[in-house]
């Protein structure tokens, strides 16, 4: 296979090494107040070698753009994706799914990208990594990290929830805290790395984070045998909905699946600019995000123009929930399922309760499920009589 990052936005290909980041020509079209400009997509060329059916983790690993042989010996990903027999009765879908992201080694699906970047990292001997994040990013970071021996400095919100911050201390990440919103994290940690290098994993910054996402779609992949109908996805960055579409569209080009399925971008209504976006058409203004759902809540969502133009393309829909809708569909998923699932992700059910009316009984639809329950108990307090 043959591999190459390409810019979404002008299409001009680079090598795929470390410091090459945004496309330099479309970053300078860039503005604080909109999404980034210039994200890069990796493309790989060529048709793999192994079975999916036969060999998954091998067939998977055959799309990364770094060989096996870098990854280190946590087992990210190939995460179950289970039947939910209460809730598939409760909602009257025979065909519905959950892929279980909250078994990932510290929690969430974060650890997807963390993995691919820590393999990259390895791969050039590059010892220390740099990441702004709500926390899950972080406290991803840092385990993955801890297990391929790199040092890992974060910046992180001061209001992120305990548990994230507790989790990147414990597996010895250095931990700036910033008083201000995620928005401020992310510009503080790409001035250090402009100023004392190593490499900077933010979401969409590096390419190898929309890449390292696409692994889900490939997994549900060759856990189904075949392409969904609809994936429920949690949205902030907008970063795992295009590493979804990466996945889903490799696989269209190699004649693996025959359509990409209809992904629904769920947002909360405190933070919702790339769903704003699709029913407006462009990003505008943006507003301060007020969520509970802290892992979607983002100001402006880095990876939107990529995201937008993916919706737009595969007929992606999105779907808006309050919090209250998220906080009574994360107790109606953990009183039905037993999966106690952290706000963010949570809302992926109350997105299919909202757009239930379009999705046929025998569909195919996937809950992706992104970070668990347990990283965030203030916020699965406000719910329950303690
Ligand atoms: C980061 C995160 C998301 C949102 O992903 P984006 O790429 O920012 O859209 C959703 N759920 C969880 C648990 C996350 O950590």
């Amino acid at each position: 296979m043959r591999f190459y990052y390409q810019c979404t936005e002008c299409g001009l290909t680079f090598d795929i090494k470390p410091n090459v980041r945004l496309c330099p020509a479309c970053r300078s079209a860039g503005r604080a107040d909109r999404p980034l400009r210039g994200v890069l997509e990796t493309i790989c060329e060529g048709q793999p070698a192994i079975d999916p059916a036969t060999d998954p983790i091998a067939f998977i690993h055959e799309l990364l753009p770094v060989e096996h042989e870098f990854f280190p010996s946590i087992p990210v990903g190939m995460t179950p994706l289970w039947k939910p027999e209460n809730l598939r009765k409760q909602l009257d879908l025979k065909n519905l799914f959950i892929k279980d992201d909250t078994l990932n080694p510290t929690g969430s699906l974060k650890d997807r990208a963390s993995y691919l970047v820590a393999a990259f990292a390895k791969k050039y001997r590059i010892d220390n990594i740099v990441v702004a994040s709500t926390g899950n990013a972080a406290s991803s970071m840092a385990g993955v990290g801890a297990a391929a021996g790199i040092k890992v400095k974060i910046f992180i919100p001061d209001s992120a929830p305990k548990a994230k911050m507790v989790q990147a201390l414990q597996y010895g990440a250095d931990v700036t805290l910033v008083e201000g919103t995620y928005d401020l994290a992310f510009d503080k940690s790409i001035e250090y790395t402009d100023k004392y290098g190593g490499m900077n994993r933010n979401t969409a910054y590096n390419p190898l984070t929309l890449e390292g996402k696409k692994t889900a779609a490939l997994e549900i992949f060759t856990e189904l045998g075949k392409a969904p109908d609809h994936v429920f996805v949690p949205v902030g960055d907008g970063v795992i909905l295009g590493g979804l579409y990466r996945g889903f569209c490799d696989l269209l080009k190699m004649g693996f699946i025959e359509k990409v399925p209809i992904i629904h971008s769920v947002q909360a209504e405190g933070s919702s600019a790339i769903n704003r976006a699709l029913a407006d058409g462009d990003f505008s203004d943006p507003l301060r995000s007020d969520t509970l759902a802290d892992s979607i809540s983002v100001d402006v969502p880095r990876n939107g123009y990529f995201a937008l133009k993916m919706l737009k393309k595969y007929g992606g829909a999105g779907v808006t929930v309050t919090d209250e809708e998220i906080l009574s569909a994360q107790q109606m998923l953990a009183s039905s399922t037993g999966l106690f699932a952290e706000p963010s992700s949570s809302s992926v059910l109350a997105g299919l309760l909202k757009a239930r009316d379009k999705i046929s009984n025998n569909d195919i639809t996937v809950l992706l499920v992104t970070g668990s329950g347990l990283k965030d108990i203030e916020g699965a307090m406000k719910s329950i009589d303690i």
